[in-house]
């Protein structure tokens, strides 16, 4: 349990790591109720920091299986784990040291549908906004950037599938009866953008070509059966790219991009790098039933989500108060392509009742505070109209 719930993050006490994250190396073995995660991290020393100062690592409802300094097992006395901390201390002064974590996490009984969790048979994450921590000890905070390699094995049968984000590395069968697949995400991005998925999905492929000449291989995962109604989904997110290299130059980084849509999805939709997961009543439309407004609240979600793989995911956050940052500006970024895929003005009349029917209440009542406040006590309650919609107006 987090033993730190109800404190107070004030903006003005913000300051930088004492320890630089480089790299990430983590390795899933899947298991229903016990999964291993095995987190390789590198990292070095801050210029000027106390040499005396430990590493302090952000945990939730956690316990620590093992521990690695540079391969070797680490005296008892020289660190501390609870469920909500890892303390490390006795660590080099200068050069790059690699700790190892090995932590046991159990997805079936994860209610909270925060870190890894499984629903239906699939295993999905959700780390934004302070997720990750339930999976492995990490300094989980938007301003700690690091490339990230993935590794997932898993019981073949029941996981054909296994995603992560960044481009595809290999897979193949690892033993009997388990098969892994690799992942590389060459853009160091903080930990609330990890994405692990795995299970069995139905698929949809198509291919965008960006204006650099490079192709891109797009899909869309659904539950078997659901791949037709995903139609108008690839179709949004096709016209999303181009949209975007278009109006502000900005080309997609890596060479897949990947949409995961469950049934019981319980944020809407999420912009982890290169594997969003959304869901499925943002993705789907049967022609038979959906109405206009259903496919244009795809268009827009879709749309949103892909926008942030520049507004969030590569131009990152420095902290939480930032959270207008990436979300006013994606919501202005997405009213401005359903402006230019459909109606300009019919969207502005849109927006504006949306201020008036959600904004003006907000602002008039106990919940008003400024597009960037500056203190929280739960991050969780800030993803409100006041960030969203009016931090994206002009
Ligand atoms: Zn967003």
């Amino acid at each position: 349990m987090r033993t730190d719930m109800g404190q107070i993050v004030h903006l003005a006490d913000y300051r930088p790591t004492d320890f630089v994250l480089e790299r990430v190396d983590l390795t899933f073995e899947l298991d229903p109720t016990n999964t291993k995660v095995e987190a390789r991290l590198i990292f070095h020393r801050r210029e000027g920091v106390d040499t005396a100062l430990p590493l302090i690592l952000d945990g939730d409802e956690l316990s620590l299986s093992g521990l690695l300094l540079d391969q070797n097992a680490l005296p008892a006395d020289q660190y501390d784990a609870t469920g909500d901390k890892l303390v490390v201390r006795g660590l080099p002064a200068e050069t790059p040291f690699e700790l190892t974590i090995t932590t046991h996490i159990n997805p079936e009984a994860n209610t909270q549908l925060m870190g890894l969790y499984r629903t239906n048979g699939i295993y999905c994450t959700q780390c934004e906004a302070e997720g990750f921590r339930r999976i492995t000890y990490f300094p989980d905070r938007p301003d700690v950037l690091a490339p990230y390699t993935i590794t997932i094995i898993g019981d073949k049968a029941a996981n054909p599938v296994m995603l992560s984000n960044g481009n595809f590395l290999g897979g193949a069968g690892y033993d009997e009866g388990r098969a892994f697949a690799a992942w590389f995400d060459p853009h160091p991005k903080p930990s609330y953008l990890f994405a692990l998925v795995a299970g069995d999905l139905g698929v949809v492929e198509d291919m965008f070509e960006t204006m650099s000449g490079r192709d891109v291989v797009l899909k869309i995962y659904v539950e078997h059966g659901k791949e037709k109604r995903a139609a108008y989904a690839m179709d949004a997110l096709k016209r999303s790219m181009k949209w975007d290299e278009e109006r502000f130059g900005r080309e997609y980084d890596l060479n897949i991009f990947q949409i995961v849509a469950v049934s019981d999805f319980n944020m809407g939709a999420m912009e982890n790098k290169g594997l969003n997961v959304f869901n499925d009543k943002f993705v789907l439309a049967d022609p038979e039933t959906a109405t206009d407004q259903d496919y244009a609240n795809i268009e827009a979600i879709i749309a949103h989500e892909y926008f942030h793989n520049w507004t969030g995911n590569r131009i990152t956050c420095r902290d939480w108060f930032q959270l207008c940052l990436k979300e006013g500006l994606t919501v202005y970024r997405d009213h401005e392509f359903s402006a230019d895929m459909r109606s300009r003005a019919v969207k502005r009349i849109a927006e504006v009742r949306r201020l008036k029917s959600d904004q003006f209440p907000e602002d008039a009542g106990p919940l008003a505070h400024p597009v960037r406040p500056t203190v929280y006590r739960e991050i969780n309650n800030f993803y409100t109209t006041t960030v969203y919609e009016k931090g994206s107006q002009k």
